[in-house]
């Protein structure tokens, strides 16, 4: 009986890991106690000490990324077999495999289908089109968006609610009879006139309340007539198989939850429900770190399971060996200003190490390339001992990340994001290029087929592929094709798709005359958001409408940038090229609705000034109306910006700096760790409903740090394309012991506002932390040589020419912050 796996525990973790099997556990400790690694001792102290066999072993992570490494981390202590046995996942992919297996008991059947989010939103959308119930929503001047319906029904599942809990709870509230009446008939065989009288003495609230119930039921019977289940469907229905049919659940009889503290009602009873007849379950969480409130998880699931398992034992584990004493301990004050906190404990074991850096720059730009830098000193200075896949940038939104892809990409430092796209593949981003792409040269079809269906238009990827032929066949661009559909001249398309084709063609040709006209690719995009209603389109269609705009937004910054990078001289406009633009073969024929310079004004757009020199003359010589337009070097850079400078296979091992949001973050570390961006609006963030939920947010991500932690913001930032002042975050400026920075004699004592030094001393503080090897003195001279010779080793120090020296500096950049 091998005990290898209880090596190196300390004694409270010693005891979680042997704890006896049927005795229900929770583990509560802040974060980097060993919480991850108790419970993955436990697993193998079940297998290798009490015999249980793996398969009846169910370990539940919070995403498919913690799975994974909660398998690597066991392949390591078990053999393959024993591995491989182990039911481990997220609770989605836990109910699905069972609900395949054992779908008739719950009366589905085997083969349904998954329906992602999207899939629901679509199912949504149809039923709000129904005529009647239109015309009733517009009658009591009621909106309702896709994406609202579609959560409030996840919600209502979340917390385990049927469609009847929902109407039950509707009549309870309610005080006429005449709602009884509405209840026995189903809401979509009643005509507006029943509705309208039924639902008289209702208050909108209560009639949103009613309609989305029924809704609700709808949605569930159109679910079941395509054998399909959604998300929440999977542990709805996992519930229900574990708990009517014990049985099934029998082979799950050890029951390990990772991260408890996010877990919702449904989660919980699914878990409640396995363990039942065991009482074998453990969970470790720690509700400092609960930060999915959101998605309606709820922390008060400790105290449910110690009601529903009776004796219920707690250990608590207190030493945190990931971070260093001081990463420790600006990360505790954070998060103790939480005044209904329970106080816990929480040792450092490792030494006090260099102190956390919380800067404030001048600009964004600067804050981007100055991290860039740091990563590089940092990464010679370790001379072999850090690389660029120790280090994590923890962003409070992805769409932050488009500056710091780009400032790496610019300093050659190799990146990879994590649970997520870099910014210039993600759809939104694709989507609104894409519609500046036709613009630009009519003739690129994989945009058009990229877009003409975006927002829908109930155009088919079946047409789209006959638009396509017979674009082929007659050789014409797909847009012509289109054009001349819009003109009647090609017959065989119905009414409705030839309307939604024409808004297609206006939206281009509207935005092609302003492009032809010098309107900058910002004002641009703005327009086409506008022509389009874009952020209506994402608010009905996809469930992270927010964070998507965000990213539109930010290509709007990206192309400010780009204009006052490039300047006057790339985005000037050929007077000669408008001209072209009348000669323009594909709207020449088309009416004459062209925006004079008045009309832009009115538009609020202003125009770029007409050049004057030998390159506008020729742009008489091409046939190209757009050649040299600031579109084409927008567009250009864009494409550009999609070249990671890293390529394919090779890259693999290749050691790279990971890009990610804090909440994927949770639960991972990192050596090196950087949280730009932390400033009021976004810690916390503008539209969080929960301000202590933003600052656990802010705390798991500074413990996500073992050596260096670096907090950063900058005094002005470029937001949706306009530049604005921006202040510290309230989380760090009003920390004890660190009033507002500026001149404050004891701010030092837990931030310093310059990098760490790495001294001889600090560099063997930080490999005893990190448990390797010291670097070799000679090595961290060759690299610091290195970094010398290719003109980044001022980064933060001597030469006052370096722009990175506009970033740490004096006591004096606090001033801008606060
Ligand atoms: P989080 O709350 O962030 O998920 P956690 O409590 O799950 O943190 P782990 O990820 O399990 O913490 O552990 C944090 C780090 O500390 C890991 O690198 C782990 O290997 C290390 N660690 C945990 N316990 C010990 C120990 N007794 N001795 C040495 N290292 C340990
Ligand atoms: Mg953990």
């Amino acid at each position: 009986m091998s005990i290898a796996h209880l090596d190196g525990l300390n004694e409270v973790q010693l005891r979680a890991a042997q704890h006896p099997p049927h005795v229900p556990l929770q583990i509560l400790a802040g974060p980097g106690s060993g919480k991850t690694k108790v419970l993955t001792s436990r697993i193998v102290h079940l297998i290798n000490v009490h015999a249980i066999s793996a398969s009846n072993i169910c370990a539940v992570t919070f995403t498919n990324k913690a799975a994974l490494e909660m398998r690597t981390r066991l392949g390591r202590m078990l053999d393959k077999e024993h591995v491989r046995q182990i039911k481990m996942g997220t609770f989605h992919a836990l109910c699905a495999q069972f609900l395949r297996r054992y779908a008739t008991l719950v009366g589905i059947s085997g083969n349904f289908t998954v329906c992602d989010a999207d899939e629901s939103k679509k199912i949504v959308g149809k039923m709000l089109k129904e005529p009647d119930l239109k015309e009733f929503l517009k009658r009591c001047s009621i909106t309702l968006s896709e994406g609202t319906i579609s959560s409030r029904i996840s919600q209502a599942k979340a917390k385990g609610l049927s469609p009847h809990d929902l109407l039950d709870s509707f009549h309870a509230s309610s005080h006429t009879s005449s709602k009884g009446k509405v209840k026995e008939k189903s809401f979509f065989a009643l005509t507006t006139e029943h509705l309208e009288h039924e639902l008289k003495s209702c208050n909108i609230k209560e009639t949103i309340d009613f309609v989305v119930a029924n809704l609700y039921a709808n949605y569930e019977l159109i679910l079941r007539d395509h054998n399909a289940l959604d998300f929440d469907d999977l542990l709805v229905y996992g519930v229900r198989l574990f708990s009517e049919n014990p049985q099934v659940g029998r082979w799950c009889t050890h029951v390990l939850v990772d991260e408890f503290q996010d877990t919702n009602n449904v989660q919980y009873e699914l878990m409640r429900s396995l363990a039942a007849a065991s009482r074998s379950i453990t969970v470790v969480g720690d509700p400092d770190q609960s930060i999915y409130g959101w998605r309606s998880a709820e922390v008060e699931n400790l105290a449910k399971m110690r009601r529903d398992f009776a004796a219920t034992q707690q250990i608590f584990l207190e030493d945190n060996y990931r971070s260093t004493g001081s990463i420790l301990a600006v990360s505790v004050a954070i998060v103790a200003q939480d005044k209904s906190r329970i106080q816990k404990t929480l040792h450092a074991t490792h030494p006090q190490g260099p102190q956390p850096t919380l800067h404030c720059f001048p600009s964004d730009r600067v804050e981007s390339s100055a991290i860039a830098g740091e990563i590089k000193r940092v990464v010679a200075h370790m001379g072999g001992t850090l690389g660029y896949d120790d280090c994590a940038i923890l962003l409070r939104y992805n769409s932050l990340s488009r500056v710091f892809e780009s400032a790496f990409r610019k300093e050659g430092v190799p990146t990879r994001i994590l649970g997520g796209q870099r910014f210039f593949e993600r759809a939104e981003v694709k989507d609104v290029l894409a519609y500046l792409q036709i613009v630009d040269n009519p003739a690129y079809a994989p945009a058009f087929a990229r877009v003409i269906n975006v927002p829908q238009r109930g155009i088919g990827q079946k047409t789209i592929a006959e638009l396509l032929t017979v674009a082929g066949k007659k050789g014409l661009s797909p847009l012509e094709v289109v054009e001349r559909i819009h003109g009647g001249r090609i017959p065989d398309i119905k009414p409705p798709i030839k309307r939604k084709v024409a808004e297609f063609v206006h939206v281009l040709k509207d935005m092609r005359k302003l492009a032809l006209k010098g309107l900058s690719p910002a004002n641009l995009i703005r327009r086409f958001l506008d022509l389009v209603q874009y952020q209506e389109y994402l608010e009905k269609t996809q469930e992270d409408a927010d964070s998507r705009w965000r990213n539109v937004q930010e290509l709007i910054t990206f192309a400010s940038e780009m204009e006052s990078e490039l300047g006057a001289q790339s985005f000037d406009v050929d007077v000669e090229d408008t001209k072209a633009a009348q000669e323009d073969d594909y709207w020449q024929d088309r009416e004459e609705d062209e925006y004079d310079d008045e009309e832009l004004d009115d538009l609020g757009f202003a125009e770029v000034k007409p050049r004057d020199d030998k390159q506008a003359r020729k742009g008489t010589e091409s046939r190209d109306a757009a050649a040299n337009t600031p579109l084409r070097a927008f567009l250009q850079a864009s494409m550009l910006s999609t070249d990671t400078g890293q390529s394919s296979e090779d890259d693999k091992d290749k050691q790279k700096v990971t890009i990610t949001t804090c909440h994927a973050a949770k639960g991972l570390e990192w050596p090196v760790v950087f949280i730009p961006v932390v400033e009021e609006g976004v810690f916390p963030s503008a539209r969080a409903e929960d301000p202590e939920e933003e600052r656990r947010l802010l705390y798991v991500a500074c413990t996500r740090a073992q050596a260096l932690l670096y907090l950063t913001h900058a005094s002005s930032r470029m937001m949706a394309g306009e530049t604005v002042s921006k202040r510290l975050s309230e989380f760090v400026s009003v920390l004890p012991g660190v009033p507002p920075p500026v001149g404050i004699p004891d701010s030092a004592a837990l931030f310093s506002s310059s990098p760490p030094e790495l001294s001889k001393a600090e560099i063997t503080t930080l490999a005893k932390v990190l448990h390797r090897a010291t670097p070799d003195a000679a090595e961290v001279q060759k690299r610091v040589a290195e970094l010398n010779r290719v003109g980044k080793s001022s980064f933060w120090t001597a030469d006052p020419e370096s722009t990175y020296n506009t970033g740490f500096s004096s006591a004096a950049s606090w001033n801008k912050g606060t």
